[in-house]
C-alpha cells in the first residue's frame, strides 16, 4: 500500500496525458505556450473566480500574492503556525514578519476569533491555510479584514475542489493560492501552482511579478521573480483535469469509510457542515504517536505527520515568533497522523488501514477523544 499511488492516478488518464504532452512536444513552446492560458481559463472557470495565473509552485503563489499586495518590510501578516513551512516561509522571505495566531482544536484551522486582536498598525495582510483539503473560517476572517482594511490570501495548496457555502477554494478571499505539486488533490507532474482573484489590479499585477515584473518585454515597472509555470505541466494538470471531479468524489469515499470504522474510536479532525474537503490527507489524533506508526509501517501501512513542529517552533523562526504562544497547535502538532488517502484507495485497502490502527491504538488503552477533537462523528458544527 502506498501513502499517496501517483501511478494507478497515471494509469487511469494516461492516454490524454500523453497526448497533452505530444503536443507540446511538437509546437515546442515550452515557455507560456498555448497550454498556459487555456489551463488559467478552465481554472478560473471552475473556481469561479475571474483571473487565474499560473506560477512555478504553490510556494510561488503565496509568494507573488504578498508581493501584488506591496507587503514589505515590517509589516506584519497574520497566519497560522500549523502549516507547511512555505506560508510562512514566503513572508519572513519579504522582510515582512508572521505573527502566528492559533488554531481551532477541532479543525487545526486559524482561530478566527483569535484573529482581531492581534491586528496593529503594521498588520498588512492575513493568510488563513486550508489544511487537509478543509476551507479554514473564511468569511469570519473576511469579515475581520474588512473592518481593518486588510486583504485575504487562502493558502488553498491543499484545498483545491472544496466548497464552503456554495463558493469553491480559491474563490473565497482576496486572493486564492494552491499548489499542483503531485501529492496535492490535483496535482502535476513536477511542480507548479496558481493565483486566483477576482480583482483586474491585482490580476496584472501578479501577471507582471511572475516575469520579472515586466510590463513590457524589458520594461520593468516592478520587481518580480522568475516564476512561470511551464507549459509541459500546464498540459499535464489540463489532461488531468478531466478526472478530477471524479477523483474528488473518490477520496470523499475514502473519507467517509475512514469516518464510518474509526468515528468514537480515535481523535478524528473535525469538519464543519457548511464545506467540503478535498481530502488531501486523511488525519487522525493519537497518543504514543511515534509506537503508533511503528505498528502500522509493521502492518504494511504507510502514514506521514502534517506536521511536527508547528513553526513558531522552528529554529530558523525563532527571531521573529517572539512570544507567540500556540498551545493548541503544539498540542495537535504532538498528535496528527495521516492515514494513506486517494482516489485509488480501495475500500479494502481503507478497511485494513483501519483495522490496523484500531489494534495499534489499544481501544482501551487509548480513549477516543484527545483535545476537544470530536470523538464521534467528524462533522461538527463550527461557529462563524
Ligand atoms: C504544499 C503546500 C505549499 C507549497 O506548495 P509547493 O507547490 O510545494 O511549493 C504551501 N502551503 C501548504 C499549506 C502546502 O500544503
Amino acid at each position: 500500500m502506498e501513502f499517496i499511488d501517483l501511478k494507478s492516478q497515471y494509469q487511469a488518464a494516461r492516454d490524454v496525458i500523453n497526448q497533452r504532452i505530444q503536443a507540446v512536444l511538437d509546437h515546442g513552446q515550452y515557455i507560456m505556450g498555448p497550454e498556459v492560458a487555456e489551463l488559467e481559463e478552465r481554472l478560473a472557470a471552475y473556481t469561479g473566480a475571474r483571473h487565474c495565473v499560473t506560477v512555478a509552485s504553490g510556494t510561488e503563489a503565496l509568494l507573488v500574492a504578498l508581493m501584488a499586495l506591496g507587503v514589505r518590510p515590517g509589516d506584519e501578516v497574520i497566519t497560522t503556525p500549523f502549516t507547511f513551512i512555505a506560508t510562512a516561509e514566503v513572508i519572513v522571505l519579504l522582510g515582512a514578519v508572521p505573527v502566528f495566531v492559533d488554531v481551532d482544536a477541532r479543525t487545526g484551522n486559524l482561530d478566527a476569533s483569535l484573529v482581531e486582536a492581534r491586528i496593529g498598525p503594521r498588520t498588512r495582510a492575513i493568510v488563513p491555510v486550508s489544511l487537509y483539503g478543509q476551507p479554514a473560517d473564511m468569511d469570519a476572517i473576511n469579515a475581520i479584514a474588512a473592518r481593518h482594511g486588510l486583504h485575504v490570501i487562502e493558502d488553498g495548496a491543499q484545498s483545491f475542489g472544496a466548497g464552503y457555502r456554495g463558493r469553491r477554494s480559491g474563490n473565497l478571499s482576496t486572493i486564492g493560492c494552491t499548489s499542483f505539486f503531485p501529492s496535492k488533490p490535483l496535482g502535476c507532474y513536477g511542480d507548479g501552482g496558481a493565483l486566483f482573484t477576482s480583482d483586474c489590479g491585482l490580476a496584472r499585477a501578479m501577471r507582471e511579478i511572475r516575469v520579472h515584473g515586466q510590463s513590457r518585454r524589458y520594461v520593468h515597472t516592478r520587481i518580480g521573480v522568475g516564476g512561470r509555470m511551464d507549459t509541459l505541466q500546464c498540459a499535464i494538470v489540463l489532461a488531468k483535469l478531466g478526472l478530477f471531479d471524479w477523483e474528488l468524489a473518490q477520496r470523499r469515499r475514502a473519507a467517509a469509510t475512514y469516518d464510518a470504522l474509526l468515528a468514537g474510536k480515535v481523535g478524528l479532525i473535525g469538519r464543519a457542515a457548511d464545506r467540503t474537503s478535498a481530502f488531501a490527507q486523511y488525519t487522525v489524533l493519537v497518543e504514543r504517536r511515534d509506537d503508533v506508526q511503528r505498528a502500522l509501517q509493521d502492518a504494511g501501512v504507510p502514514t506521514a505527520v502534517h506536521y511536527p513542529v508547528p513553526i513558531h517552533l522552528q529554529p530558523a523562526y525563532a527571531h521573529v515568533s517572539g512570544d507567540a504562544a500556540c498551545p493548541v497547535a503544539h498540542a495537535l502538532a504532538d498528535k496528527v497522523m495521516s492515514l494513506p488517502m486517494g482516489p485509488y484507495l480501495p475500500d479494502e485497502d481503507v478497511r485494513r488501514v483501519c483495522a490496523a490502527l484500531l489494534d495499534a491504538v489499544g481501544t482501551s488503552a487509548q480513549g477516543p477523544s484527545v483535545l476537544d477533537a470530536p470523538a464521534t462523528g467528524a462533522t461538527v458544527a463550527v461557529s462563524v
